[in-house]
């Protein structure tokens, strides 16, 4: 292929390459637009954080319930053991399962609010979650066209990749240096296509012997209005 065609040939790549970026980066700015579905999460979350503090209260006082049902059961053994002859000790055992049991008595009257408690934070996780799975379930659908476009669009950009790297071993270095300064400079289209004697980027007619030297494909052949390598 000669060199003028071969970087038409990548221009045609590049340019496809560029507008199917473009097209991903408004997708990507789509896509993120999940305001619903973040302050859903955020909501699980803040629900989750309740309800951690209410169960670590939980597990003490059914701790200290336990404790303290052993004490008073050790200490009743112990009194109807028959080994306590002494009536100040018997006494002091009595008082002291007296006062175990009656603190007991608060203890689960506490444990009992807060069950109550836990049980309406359980029941708005519930709510939470319930919504969550909604308002993603909601997102998803609304978004399946661009979901699927986007994946279209990053096969697609694989496969131009590919086929750059095969266009580009076309072009000598020397060319591709100018392809890539020029790139710059000509707004991605350092090549142009002429229709008869007219360079289509610019429009304005060329020469009888610049016609001829872009037919004769010989060297890099540039337009002289634009300055844009000229290819048949
Ligand atoms: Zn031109």
């Amino acid at each position: 292929m000669a060199q003028a065609q071969a970087l038409y040939a990548l221009q045609e790549i590049d340019l496809k390459i560029i507008a199917q970026n473009k097209r991903l980066e408004t997708l990507t700015q789509q896509l993120q637009d999940n305001q619903s579905v973040l302050e859903a999460q955020q909501q699980v979350e803040a629900a989750q954080k309740r309800l951690t503090p209410l169960h670590t209260k939980q597990k003490d006082l059914e701790l200290e319930i336990q404790t303290n049902r052993q004490k008073a059961k050790a200490s009743e053994d112990r009194l109807y053991s028959g080994n306590v002859k002494n009536p100040k000790e018997m006494q002091d055992l009595q008082q002291e399962i007296a006062s175990l049991k009656q603190r007991n008595q608060t203890l689960e009257d506490q444990l009992l609010d807060l069950m109550l408690t836990i049980e309406a934070a359980e029941a708005d996780l519930q709510t939470a979650e319930r919504h969550l799975a909604a308002v993603t379930a909601q997102w998803q659908a609304e978004h399946t066209d661009l979901l699927s476009e986007k994946a279209a669009i990053e096969t697609e950009l694989e496969q131009l990749a590919a086929q750059r790297e095969k266009a580009v071993t076309q072009i000598s270095a020397q060319n591709r240096k100018i392809y890539d300064t020029m790139k710059k400079k000509k707004a991605n289209r350092p090549v142009s296509l002429m229709q008869g004697r007219m360079c289509t980027a610019c429009g304005v007619e060329q020469t009888m012997a610049i016609e001829q030297a872009v037919s004769h494909n010989a060297d890099l052949v540039y337009c002289e209005n634009c300055g844009r390598i000229l290819v048949k």
